[in-house]
């Protein structure tokens, strides 16, 4: 009983983000069928941390890779703690680019 309560909990709570992180984004994000970056088909999907596309893993690892991918990271959880919940990435350079 004690863990079917903490469930429900934890369920409305995903709800309630999903709601706030806007609509549109969330159902492209779950219905997608290939990387926007590659074209690859989405076993697996991550939402890009420069700008809101949705990528499989072997581009969400070039990102890792990207020499701004920290100053990406740091500015998508700047806007969160200002409850800036559709901040749009300061956007993907391409691979050898940079974020200006
Ligand atoms: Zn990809």
């Amino acid at each position: 009983m004690a863990n079917q309560k903490i469930q429900l909990k934890s369920v409305n709570g995903n709800k309630l983000q999903y709601a706030s992180w806007g609509c549109g984004e969330m159902d492209r994000f779950f219905t997608q069928k290939t990387c926007d970056r590659c074209g690859a088909e989405l076993k697996v999907r991550r939402m890009s941390r420069f700008n809101t596309d949705v990528l499989c893993p072997a581009c969400i690892e070039e990102e890792r890779m990207h020499p701004d991918y920290e100053k990406a990271a740091a500015a998508e959880l700047e806007a969160v703690r200002r409850g800036d919940m559709n901040f749009p990435g300061i956007g993907w350079p391409g691979k050898n680019g940079r974020v200006r």
